[in-house]
């Protein structure tokens, strides 16, 4: 297993430099090299299918599929089976529709604005109704087009974040008795607050409501959980699971993760050297060291995803030796103390781990009191990236 992942290390140091050699400025200045392992994040989707059976399980890509590239994300999972692919707005699923085959469903969580119908409409994309306004002109749409409109319900089960309220749900009925010869419903949906803690009983009030509106409602397909309801066991699955960050390697739950890892991000040290005792290091001087220390400055700061929060807190690693940083993280570098590794280790153009086997995507967001989502979300576009 080290070697493997030691001479991964060396190939990918090597396409580093052979990037930064053939294609001029652009890669030779990149940051570091984000590196997605598009298989992996196959079989994470395997394993999700399979936990879920006999319901049918989405991918959720929103936000550029969590910062990993929707467009490369989605069409390898088009090909593992996964038709149906939900983004948060409508220009991301018209980014998406030319990448994707046409039976490839394309959902916006967010719904519509009022004046985006049209748009939303001629893509043959799938809005999320999150609310009467919003049903109300999408059946305009489609009586004015003379054809039936796809759509997705969210009803409100207790986030109060975005669906239909509990008490608008009468007007609802009615409109889906006159309204339904216009809008063909796909699936009714809500969505879960607080599945990441398993023990929460908002999880069983969420499902109580949505057990009731299922009843109100019923025949319709249903869809309830993200990555982590998928693990609150089958009662949660309903006709369709909707996860996002357990194909992309972050821990559904916040107990041990059963997901592999995706990402692995290698930044590059931009400068190597040796300061005295009582030096003070970054920003404000905050760091003072405290006998003599070798420092390496590595190419990535908060403007790369590598959260401020994580000044004096956070670390590197090269060869498994953690790397703390020291002193705060700048917008485009950040200091690593290095005296732990023999001298000259690290040189000019060494790449750094700050995400992969030594440092999962959840260590990094819990050194950063963050979550992983923000982790990926942030990472920045000044990597060179690399699919495997
Ligand atoms: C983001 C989102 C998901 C996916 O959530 P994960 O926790 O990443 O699995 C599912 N449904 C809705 C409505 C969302 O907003």
């Amino acid at each position: 297993m080290l070697s493997i992942l030691s001479s991964w290390r060396a190939e990918l140091q090597a396409t580093h430099y052979k990037m930064a050699g053939e294609t001029g400025s652009q890669s030779t200045n990149a940051a570091g090299c984000l590196t997605v392992d598009i298989s992996a994040l196959s079989r994470n989707y395997d394993a999700l299918a399979r936990k879920a059976y006999p319901s049918r399980v989405a991918a959720v890509v929103k936000a550029d599929a969590y910062g990993l590239g929707a467009n490369r994300v989605a069409r390898k999972l088009y090909q593992r089976g996964c038709k149906k692919i939900f983004v948060a707005q409508l220009m991301e699923a018209c980014d998406l529709r030319p990448a994707l085959p046409p039976d490839a469903e394309i959902y916006i969580l967010n719904g519509l604005q009022p004046g985006s119908e049209r748009h939303c409409a001629a893509e043959a994309l799938v809005p999320v109704i999150n609310s009467i306004e919003q049903w109300k002109n999408w059946k305009s749409l489609a009586i004015e087009l003379g054809r039936r409109l796809p759509a997705v319900v969210q009803f409100d089960t207790g986030m109060s974040r975005l669906g239909i309220a509990p008490d608008e749900r009468r007007l609802l009925a009615e409109e889906l008795t006159q309204g339904s010869r216009h809008i063909d419903i796909l699936y009714l949906m809500s969505h879960l607050a607080s599945a990441d803690d398993e023990y929460s009983a908002q999880n069983d009030n969420q499902r109580a409501a949505f057990a009731r509106i299922k009843s109100e409602f019923p025949g319709y397909g249903f869809s309830l959980a993200n990555s982590a309801g998928v693990f609150l066991g089958e009662d949660y699955c309903e006709t369709l699971a909707r996860p996002g960050i357990a194909l992309y390697g972050g821990s559904p739950l916040t107990m041990n993760n059963l997901m592999e890892p995706v990402v692995q991000l290698d930044v590059a040290v931009i400068q190597v050297r040796v300061v005295p005792g009582g030096t003070k290091v970054g920003y404000g001087g905050v760091h003072i060291t405290t006998a003599e220390t070798r420092l390496a400055t590595i190419a990535a700061g908060y403007a790369d995803g590598i959260p401020r929060s994580l000044s004096g807190r956070g670390a590197a690693y090269y060869q498994g030796t953690r790397l703390p940083i020291v002193g705060r993280v700048s917008m485009d570098s950040t200091i690593v103390d290095v005296s732990a590794l023999p001298v000259g280790a690290l040189q000019l153009g060494s790449l750094v781990e700050v995400i992969g086997p030594n440092q999962t995507i959840e260590d990094v967001a819990r050194d950063a009191a963050t979550i992983s989502y923000e982790i990926l979300t942030g990472l920045g576009h000044r990597f060179c990236r690399v699919y495997r």
